[in-house]
């Protein structure tokens, strides 16, 4: 074999659905020497991580720990843990995130009823009514912030919904955690997960969890054993929460210095002042498209701050202009997935890239590859109207 050359990679401007840009902070802790996963010291990082993991949440569940593994791992662990073969759950499925859920919920052995509406809306709270109704459930999962559509769901009274049928609520906040209100106590979450490469502006490796009382009780009732070794939460807990601390596996330090910082950067920022920046640059990002003749597409009033779904233009090549946005001008945004390949873009704002450079230097990029392409549009009027907002 050649050797290989030293590591290198480009510094992008990460405005897809999933790694949002990191800040130097978390990097740099991330190089700090690896200490041993039994250490005291480290201990005293794991306390400290589920602290901030509370505040985030807005949650003061005892078991609020991140999952060591990403995104999806998370949401298995929120099903594995609960659910026993022949249990009825209701899943709504409005992107990919939601078809996943009723994925795993159909390996648990579930009687799965999947809600499907047309992608980029919202699941209704009278749909969900109507499924609790027709069978006892277990649980109801539904995606607070759908990556793969933009759509942003509401919450309140689909969780009352649930509540009243004696069902679990889980909600994904892969996407929403860190850039748009979350409050797993206020909204009576039992089971929720999320990310750390979305808002929370760390690398990808690690996804925080958090469980309810009553979630705890479903765990220690259960019938049979759950499902995965790695993610039964009946062992993972005595590593995080017990005072003995049992080896269960080697957490990975490292990304547990790196959530640590990314955590403290957003106790410093806040969580409102957070929200609200996620909101402006929305706003700005969609006047200065829409400035272009680019409309969003997930349903009217229903849309996410953080990942913004466009329609491509007609005539216009999708992988020709990500691929010249990624080469010429640093960008990354993304492309469409199932049912949207081909026909949608999907532009991130989140954590550290959710900021004003970062929005007018994308529109400046558009501005110009869509008029090499032929799409006739006024030059400038993109910056202009997102620049109207910032003022
Ligand atoms: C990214 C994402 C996931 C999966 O996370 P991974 O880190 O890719 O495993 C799950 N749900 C939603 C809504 C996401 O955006």
């Amino acid at each position: 074999m050649n050797p290989i050359g030293e590591l290198n990679p480009t510094q992008r401007i990460l405005m897809g659905p999933g790694p949002s840009d990191v800040h130097p902070r978390v990097l740099r802790a991330m190089s700090a020497p690896c200490i041993g996963h039994l250490d005291p010291e480290f201990i005293g990082i794991m306390n400290e991580v589920q602290q901030l993991l509370r505040y985030v949440f807005q949650t003061s569940n005892k078991l609020t720990i991140p999952i060591s593994a990403t995104g999806s791992a998370g949401m298995e662990a929120c099903m594995v843990n609960v659910l026993e073969p022949g249990d009825h759950v209701v899943i709504g499925v409005n992107g990919v995130f939601g078809m996943r859920m009723s994925d795993i919920a159909e390996r648990c052995g579930c009687d799965v009823t999947k809600i499907e509406v047309e992608w980029g809306r919202i699941i209704e709270p009278e749909q969900v009514q109507e499924a609790v109704n027709a069978k006892a459930t277990k649980l109801v999962g539904v995606v607070h912030a759908e990556t793969s559509t933009g759509a942003h769901q509401p919450l309140g009274d689909i969780s009352k919904i649930a509540r009243d049928a004696g069902a679990l609520f889980m909600v994904d906040t892969v996407t929403s955690l860190c850039g748009a209100e979350v409050r797993v106590d206020d909204w009576d979450i039992d089971l929720v997960y999320s990310g750390t490469q979305k808002c929370m502006s760390c690398p990808p490796g690690l996804s925080p969890i958090s469980f309810s009382d009553r979630a705890l009780e479903t765990l220690r009732g259960r019938k049979s054993k759950v499902q995965s070794w790695y993610l039964d939460m009946t062992m993972v807990e005595k590593y995080w929460t017990d005072g003995d601390r049992a080896y269960h596996h080697t957490a990975p330090i490292n990304m547990n210095y790196a959530i640590r910082e990314a955590l403290r950067i957003v106790h410093e920022e806040g969580l409102e002042s957070r929200w609200a920046r996620h909101q402006k640059n929305h706003e700005a990002l969609a006047a200065g498209l829409s400035a272009i003749g680019i409309e969003l597409s997930a349903q009217e009033g229903h849309r996410l701050p953080m990942l913004n779904a466009v329609k491509i233009p007609d005539g216009v090549d999708d992988a020709k202009v990500r691929g010249a946005l990624l080469s010429e001008f640093n960008i990354e945004i993304g492309g469409g997935l199932g049912a949207g390949k081909g026909k949608v873009w999907r532009i991130g704002l989140m954590g550290e890239s959710s900021c004003s450079h970062h929005v007018l230097h994308l529109l400046t990029a558009l501005e110009t590859l869509l008029a090499a392409e032929g799409v006739s549009l006024t030059k400038g009027a993109g910056v202009a109207a997102a620049s109207e907002i910032y003022s």
